[in-house]
C-alpha cells in the first residue's frame, strides 16, 4: 500500500471519533485483516517513539522508555460477517456500523493514544490482533503466545472490549459438555423390547431444572453462573425406538472454581449419565491488586463489575498478568445488525485513558 492510500492520516488518528469511524470503513471480517493490519502497521512505523512488531495479521508496538512497570492497551481488528452496515453512518450521538461497538471504538483508543501519547506513565505494549470472533486456533493472542511469549508480558493489561464505558472485571468461564443416555433399538410398532434413550433423557434435563446456580462475589465483583442444554439430539426414524440421546450442556463458571474444579462439578451434577467434555476455558479473577489497576480504578472514578462473558483477559490471567475490559460499546449491540456506539463515550474513555496514562 502507498502512503497517500492509508485512511488513517494524522488528522484522522489526532480524533478518536474519526479514526473510530474510519477503521470501521476498512472491512476486517475474520480471516480478512490484511488491508486493516497494513494500515495500522503502517502508521506505527512512522511513530518515532514506538517500536512495531508484526505476526501474520497482529501488529504489536510498543514504548522502551525503562518505566517501573509496563502495562497492554489490546483490540481485536476483526469483525463478524458485514451486514449492509459499512461504511459507517452517523446519526446524531450515534455511529452505526459493523465494529464501531465490538471493537473498533476501543481500537481506535488504543492507536490514538499509541500515535499521541509519547510519554506514558508506564511503558505500554500496544496490540491489534487478527481473528477474534472466530476458533480461538486463529487467534492472534494465542498465536503471539506461542510464537513470542514475551510479547505479552506486562503488569497489567486492558482489553478495549465494549463495556459501555464501566470497568468490567476478570471474565467467566466456560465449559461444554455432551451428556449421552443409551437405550435399545426396536421397531416402534413393538416398543416394548426396546428401551428408549430419549425418554432417559428426561432425567437429564430434570437435573438442569432443578439445578441452582451459584452468585458468588468476589474483590467485590459479582459473578452469576448458570448452567444450560443449548442442544438435544437424537432418533434414528419415525418407526425406530432411539438407543442414542446426546443433551449439549454449557456451563458458565465463575472465576473461583478451576477448569478441574468445574469439569468434576458437572459430572457430578450428571452422575450416572456419560459426560464427555468437549470445551473449556477458565475464567479470570478480577486482578484489581495490582498497581496500575488501582490507579485506572482512581482514572475511572467507578467501580468494576464482573465480566460475565469470556475474553481474552483470561489469556494474560493465565499468563499470571491481572487484566480488566474497557470500552465505550454497549456489549449487549454486539454482533447486532443494529450495532452502533455513543460517540459521547468515545470521548469520554478516550479522556479516562489519557489521564490514566499520562504523568501525574
Ligand atoms: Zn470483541
Amino acid at each position: 500500500m502507498r502512503l497517500m492510500e492509508n485512511p488513517l492520516t494524522p488528522e484522522v488518528l489526532a480524533d478518536p471519533v474519526a479514526l473510530t469511524r474510519a477503521l470501521v470503513d476498512i472491512e476486517s471480517v475474520s480471516r480478512h485483516e490484511k488491508a486493516i493490519a497494513d494500515c495500522v502497521e503502517q502508521v506505527l512505523r512512522g511513530v518515532p517513539h514506538l517500536t512495531t512488531y508484526r505476526h501474520g495479521n497482529t501488529v504489536m508496538a510498543r514504548t522502551d522508555l525503562g518505566r517501573a512497570q509496563r502495562v497492554v492497551l489490546a483490540g481485536h481488528l476483526d469483525t463478524v460477517p458485514i451486514n449492509n452496515n459499512v461504511p459507517a453512518t452517523v446519526r446524531g450521538d450515534l455511529m452505526y456500523g459493523c465494529g464501531t461497538s465490538d471493537m473498533k471504538s476501543g481500537v481506535a483508543y488504543a492507536l490514538h493514544l499509541a500515535v499521541t501519547l509519547p510519554e506514558p506513565r508506564y511503558d505500554v505494549t500496544y496490540f491489534f490482533y487478527e481473528a477474534e470472533e472466530i476458533e480461538s486456533t486463529y487467534n492472534g493472542l494465542f498465536l503471539v503466545s506461542e510464537a513470542y511469549p514475551d510479547w505479552l508480558s506486562a503488569d497489567f493489561a486492558l482489553l478495549l472490549e465494549p463495556t459501555h464505558g464501566i470497568v468490567e472485571a476478570g471474565c467467566q468461564g466456560t465449559l461444554r459438555a455432551t451428556v449421552a443416555t443409551s437405550g435399545v433399538r426396536a421397531h416402534s410398532a413393538r416398543s416394548w423390547y426396546g428401551v428408549n434413550a430419549i425418554h432417559a433423557a428426561v432425567d437429564v434435563l430434570r437435573r438442569l431444572e432443578a439445578y441452582e446456580a451459584r452468585r458468588t462475589t468476589i474483590e467485590g465483583c459479582e459473578y452469576r453462573e448458570g448452567m444450560n442444554a443449548v442442544r438435544i439430539e437424537g432418533g434414528v426414524a419415525g418407526n425406530v425406538v432411539p438407543d442414542r440421546c446426546v443433551v449439549e450442556v454449557n456451563f458458565r463458571f465463575a472465576p473461583d472454581r478451576t477448569p478441574e474444579q468445574a469439569e468434576a462439578h458437572v459430572r457430578e451434577v450428571f452422575a450416572g449419565f456419560e459426560v464427555t467434555i468437549t470445551d473449556l476455558a477458565a475464567g479470570a479473577l478480577p486482578g484489581l491488586e495490582a498497581a496500575p489497576a488501582q490507579e485506572f480504578l482512581a482514572a475511572v472514578g467507578t467501580a468494576p463489575i464482573g465480566k460475565l462473558g469470556w475474553t481474552d483477559v483470561a489469556r494474560f490471567a493465565a499468563l499470571g498478568t491481572p487484566a480488566l475490559n474497557f470500552g465505550p460499546g454497549d456489549p449487549n449491540l454486539a454482533h447486532h445488525p443494529d450495532e452502533h456506539v455513543e460517540i459521547g463515550k468515545i470521548r469520554d474513555g478516550a479522556a479516562v485513558l489519557r489521564r490514566w496514562l499520562s504523568v501525574a
